[in-house]
């Protein structure tokens, strides 16, 4: 799978939007433990405006127009900070499809690897400052490491979830620096990052997707 179509698209981005409904409950959780608990809730409203979107059917001539909505929907309805830089992410996408009738492997990887840029940038976050930004960061880095033209959707979102999800882990390992858990400092040490973590998940339902369609083309 090289190309992923409008309709496909959407199709992902729903499946991205049930997962982050159906861990509504332990994405609060986790960030109960460390930050003020809200994370969970924050993108259970934004995924379900997502989701809101998507049911009005309506058409797009470019990925870029529907990426574009998708970070609209999220930032209209989240708020708090990781609302801005949730849909942020979606609105690099939408600025590296400009004019895309598909979506290809290499646009994917530049959106992502420009929502890092941008997040980095508005939310002052480096590498193992125990947030978003460490999972996201090796994701984009294992996605460049391995793209070649032959490169398809399965392989590269496989080798982004592993990355993501092993950003995960290591989150445990640091303290905090930004969000409501800066000041906890070293009593945030053994907690998985609360925003990292629903990176990894939506790169592990990407990834199911394009896994299911291949597995149907057989
Ligand atoms: P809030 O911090 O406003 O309560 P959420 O609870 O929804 O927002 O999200 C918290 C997550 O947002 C954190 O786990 C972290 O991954 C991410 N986050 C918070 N602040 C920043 C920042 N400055 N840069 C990058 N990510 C951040
Ligand atoms: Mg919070």
């Amino acid at each position: 799978m090289k190309t992923i179509t409008i309709n496909q698209l959407k199709d992902m981005q729903i499946s991205v939007a049930d997962t982050i409904i159906e861990n509504r409950e332990y994405l609060g959780e986790i960030d109960r433990k460390i930050g003020d608990g809200d994370h969970g809730e924050g993108m259970y409203v934004g995924f379900s405006a997502v989701k809101k979107m998507l049911a009005q059917n309506k058409k797009y001539e470019t990925v870029s127009d529907f990426y574009k909505d998708m970070g609209m929907a999220l930032l209209s309805s989240m708020g708090g900070a990781s609302g801005v830089l949730f849909a942020s992410i979606y609105i690099s996408l939408a600025e590296e499809t400009k004019d895309a009738t598909q979506l290809e492997v290499n646009q994917l990887i530049k959106g992502y690897k420009k929502a890092v840029e941008c997040i980095k940038k508005r939310g002052g976050a480096s590498a193992g400052d125990k947030t978003m930004v460490d999972a996201l960061e090796p994701a984009v880095k294992a996605m460049e490491k391995n793209f070649s033209r032959e490169a398809d959707f399965v392989t590269i979102l496989s080798t982004a979830t592993t990355a993501a999800e092993t950003g995960v882990l290591a989150t445990k390992e640091m303290v905090s620096k930004h969000g409501r858990s800066k000041n906890l400092y070293e009593r945030t040490l053994g907690f998985q990052d609360a925003g990292a973590t629903s990176v990894a998940l939506i790169f592990a339902t990407m990834l199911e997707y394009v896994s299911e369609v291949e597995n149907n083309r057989e």
